[in-house]
């Protein structure tokens, strides 16, 4: 069966939604309803939607209201909102998509033309997903790759007073790694350690690959303590894990991590510098193991 998609039906007349659910009934489409702007707000907070069905007319908030709303929360600005009303003046249509809908749907509606246009946008959908996926993984280890670790870093950076650590990761002697087992084991060993890695990091955690075998990680952490227990339960993690190839070899590495806290830097380039620097010592002092300024 095809992936699950979540359709909310936002309609302050219950007949309304009640048409709308079934003419949408189908085995990977799920239903979620909302009576008002708010109900329908309350519910996005709760359970990510990958499209929602607007009503115009409703009392308090409406739809268009409602759309606003969405559009300005960098969260839910990317959902697709149909509009489905009876509302049909050239002005009402207009405004529509004004605010920030995809799509406009006159009520009543005819049932097989809302199912095709719904479907319209979940492929959209699908297809965004895919470009964004491409645009901002790395495609052999399926962490952030590079560009968007900076993107989600900045932000991440900006947004904290204190407390931000951030790890520089390198793999040690991959070089002999490849030479001995082939590029395609490298490979193979180099997804394991980034799911290794990404198992023990808490999920507000900015974690990419910026390029062959180093990483980076940025994450919330108390203190210096704090943040060197979380880089030694990555390395310790990365050390115990091992590769089974096909012919029967098991095949394990280690990382070598830097440590930096944002109290030392004003910039996450300054940050990361300081982690990078930190790493450089841990190669020196004999890697598989984490290294931290001490202030
Ligand atoms: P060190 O402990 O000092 O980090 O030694 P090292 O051998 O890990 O470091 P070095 O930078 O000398 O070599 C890194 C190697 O990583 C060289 C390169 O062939 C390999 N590498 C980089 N990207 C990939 C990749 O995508 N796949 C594979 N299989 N190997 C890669
Ligand atoms: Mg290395
Ligand atoms: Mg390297």
């Amino acid at each position: 069966m095809a992936e699950q998609r979540r359709v909310l039906i936002v309609d302050d007349d219950a007949q309304n939604i009640k048409v709308a659910a079934n003419a949408l009934n189908a085995p990977d489409l799920i239903i979620g309803f909302a009576k008002s702007g708010a109900d329908a707000l309350r519910r996005l907070e709760e359970t990510e939607f990958d499209l929602i069905l607007l009503d115009v007319m409703m009392p308090r908030m409406d739809g268009f209201q409602v759309c606003t709303k969405l559009k300005e929360d960098p969260e839910k600005s990317h959902i697709p909102v149909i509009f489905l009303t009876a509302r049909t003046d050239e002005e009402s249509i207009e405004r529509a998509y004004e605010v920030g809908g995809v799509d406009y749907v006159p009520k009543p509606f005819r049932t097989r033309e809302l199912i095709a246009r719904v479907r319209s946008q979940l492929r959209q959908l699908e297809l965004r997903r895919r470009l964004e996926q491409l645009a901002t993984r790395d495609s052999l280890t399926g962490v952030y790759n590079r560009r968007r670790f900076f993107e989600l870093g900045e932000a991440t950076f900006s947004r904290s007073k204190a407390g931000l650590a951030a790890f520089m990761i390198d793999i040690d002697h991959f070089k002999r790694i490849n030479d001995v087992f082939g590029h395609q084991i490298g490979d193979a060993l180099l997804k394991k350690t980034a799911d290794s890695i990404g198992r023990v990091l808490p999920e507000k955690a900015v974690f990419g690959r910026l390029g062959g075998e180093e990483f980076a990680a940025l994450m919330p952490a108390k203190d210096a303590d704090e943040a060197r227990h979380q880089a030694e339960a990555m390395r310790e993690e990365v050390a115990r894990t091992v590769l089974e190839t096909e012919d029967g070899r098991n095949i394990s590495c280690t990382v070598s991590i830097g440590l930096g806290i944002d109290r030392e830097a004003a910039s996450l380039d300054g940050l990361l510098k300081i982690a990078d620097d930190m790493l450089y010592r841990a190669k020196g002092a004999g890697r598989n193991r984490t290294m931290l300024r001490e202030s």
